[in-house]
């Protein structure tokens, strides 16, 4: 019985990870994700800073791109380097972009399998929104008194999204080049809120939820220990004192406070520094 034919896979090379990090994350959050799940996506993943460093170059096989952007946890900072994530991505000719922060923890094999479940040539936004209804901006324009309102869904950028090339490509006249850094301006919203804006509201593309990625604007230890496996992307982060980190037993937390390594040898026990049973 011959039953129809399965399109074409996605494997790991045909994604475009890319990270967005900092010069004074490169020591913390850089370092721990170069021994965790780097390891499983070197020839794919990219670091985007703002910065040269010949040491972090050389642990990342030359995958550390000084996007020469200010350094500096501000808007036009931030638009900056997703504009050359964006730009390096669409050069590249994979056939998908995925963008994550450098507080997160990517599983490799989950994303793989999660792309192969959609169509690089169909025009795909997949993230997760941290607001439970759109966002509502007010757009000024120069020639007319009127403040117009629209609304727009976006996918929180310190959890992670994937765009298809298919999608790319349409946005490639309107923020391509750069021009992603002056949408940003025009809107004066931060990188992930500006994507949003470009493909939900200029080009009428839907974000199609993905539940599997988690930023910390969600509480990590409630992501139970037994779904690890099926979750895309983690986070940790510091929140008035307390570690919001998932509750994963491992390295004690003094070792490993963000349970970043805890969670990697949870998921891939093989890995030389995980404890042996
Ligand atoms: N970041 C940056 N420049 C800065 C501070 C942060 O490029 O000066 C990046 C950082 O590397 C991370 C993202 O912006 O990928 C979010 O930063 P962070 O997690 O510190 O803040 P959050 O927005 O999550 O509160
Ligand atoms: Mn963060």
């Amino acid at each position: 019985v011959t039953g129809t034919p399965k399109p074409p896979t996605t494997e790991l090379d045909d994604i475009f990870i890319s990270v967005k990090t900092t010069k004074s994350y490169h020591d913390s959050r850089l370092a721990m994700i170069v021994k965790t799940w780097f390891q499983l996506a070197k020839d794919q993943t990219w670091f985007f800073t703002d910065t040269d460093d010949p040491y972090y170059q050389e642990k990342t096989n030359g995958h550390l791109i000084n996007t020469k952007c200010s350094q500096g946890h501000f808007r036009k900072a931030l638009c900056c380097k997703m504009s050359a994530e964006l730009d390096v991505f669409l050069e590249s000719g994979k056939k998908w972009f995925c963008h994550f922060d450098d507080d997160n923890y990517v599983n490799i094999p989950r994303l793989v399998k999660l792309l192969d479940e959609y169509s690089p040539t169909v025009d795909w936004y997949l993230g997760k929104p941290s607001i439970s209804s759109p966002l509502e901006i007010h757009l000024d324009s120069k020639n007319t008194t009127l403040n117009k309102k629209i609304t727009f869904w976006f996918a929180t950028g310190g959890a992670g999204f994937c765009l298809s090339r298919a999608l790319t490509l349409k946005m490639l006249p309107i923020a391509g080049g750069g021009k992603f850094i002056s949408i940003g301006d025009k809107i004066r919203f931060p990188d992930d809120v500006t994507m949003g804006f470009i493909i939900e509201h200029l080009l009428k593309v839907p974000l199609t939820v993905v539940d599997n990625f988690h930023s910390h604007l969600e509480p990590m230890e409630f992501i139970r220990p037994d779904t690890y496996q099926d979750q895309v992307s983690f986070s940790y982060a510091l929140m008035k004192n307390q570690w919001n980190v998932v509750k994963v037993d491992g390295f004690d937390t003094k070792t490993d406070p963000r349970r970043f390594y805890s969670l990697h040898c949870k998921l891939f026990p093989y890995f030389s520094y995980c404890p042996h049973r």
